[in-house]
């Protein structure tokens, strides 16, 4: 089956799904996005990731698209169209396309809409969860609105490539104090030796994680003692355990940082408790039949 992607008002065949040169987006990365997981064909968590949509929007000065009920019914239908059953859904706002200008345009320019959804394995993100996976430390090299959820991603792909090259998969950036901001795609987490978990607190230097939040309630509700703290990357080294968060990949375990094993340097009993429970929060909203 060809995919079908979303472009302005349209469901096009994947080969004729283009946006114009002189889109913001391409142009200034003038953008912002968000990446929902889809489980059981459902949207999970569309509200607050549309609610952070709006809130990027609104940060950059940027009018809204559409409505926030609109854009839930072009993920879905984008879903529907593809077939989705275990995956994700992108989808992205531009400014729009005008004349090249680093100055904004009128705001009544229309904005650019695109959304694009992708099946992946859960029996292999399934498997990865169980190996845990590998992290490098890198400079933190983004720019300071890292807040706002916006398609300015060449850092973090920079450092992407560099965790490739040394074999793992995730960079964790570091700030210029030498703490720990988050994951290139993710948020930064460890289980202290006593149990405490820690992820840096959301006002600065990091994107405010869907996921990140809503794991934050079941620690709370689990009785973990959560302190949103910096940490650096040898206290990192030397905690009992260390895992991301994403939408793409809920609760995923850090096994090594820079060579150097986590703990046991593999999956941790807190780590994967935490993940079974955000898996199964995802299936009770898919039998729920609700997508917020
Ligand atoms: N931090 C960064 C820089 C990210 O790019 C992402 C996800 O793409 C996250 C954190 C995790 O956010 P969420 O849980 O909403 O996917």
């Amino acid at each position: 089956m060809s995919r079908i992607v979303y472009v302005n008002g349209q469901y096009l065949p994947h080969a004729d799904a283009v946006i114009h040169a002189e889109d913001r987006g391409f142009l200034f990365g003038d953008a912002v996005y968000e990446v929902c997981p889809v489980v059981g064909g459902r949207i999970i968590d569309e509200e607050p990731h549309l609610a952070r949509l709006e809130r990027s929007m609104r940060e950059l000065a940027m009018q809204p698209a559409m409505s926030r009920a609109a854009l839930g019914h072009v993920m879905r239908e984008t879903v529907r169209r593809n077939r989705v059953v275990d995956g994700s859904i992108y989808l992205e706002v531009s400014r729009g396309m005008a004349k090249r200008d680093f100055l904004f345009p009128a705001t009544d320019t229309p904005r650019t809409v695109v959304c694009l959804a992708r099946s992946h394995s859960p029996d292999k993100l399934e498997a990865l969860a169980q190996k845990g996976i590998t992290v490098i430390s890198a400079p933190d090299e983004r720019w300071k609105r890292v807040d706002v959820k916006t398609v300015q991603l060449l850092a973090p792909a920079m450092a992407k490539e560099k965790a490739r090259a040394a074999g793992a998969k995730e960079a964790w950036l570091v700030d210029a104090e030498g703490f720990v901001t988050e994951g290139a795609s993710s948020n930064a987490w460890i289980v202290t030796k006593d149990r405490e978990v820690a992820t840096r607190h959301a006002n600065s230097g990091i994107l405010r994680g869907v996921t990140r939040m809503v794991l934050m309630d079941f620690l709370a509700r689990e009785k973990l003692r959560i302190t949103e703290r910096r940490f650096t990357i040898a206290e990192a080294k030397n905690a009992a355990e260390a895992f991301v968060t994403s939408a793409t990949n809920f609760v995923m375990p850090v096994v090594a940082i820079d060579g150097q094993p986590v703990g046991e340097g593999k999956p941790g009993p807190v780590t994967l408790q935490l993940r079974r429970l955000l898996v199964a929060a995802a299936s009770d909203q898919v039998a729920a039949g609700s997508s917020t």
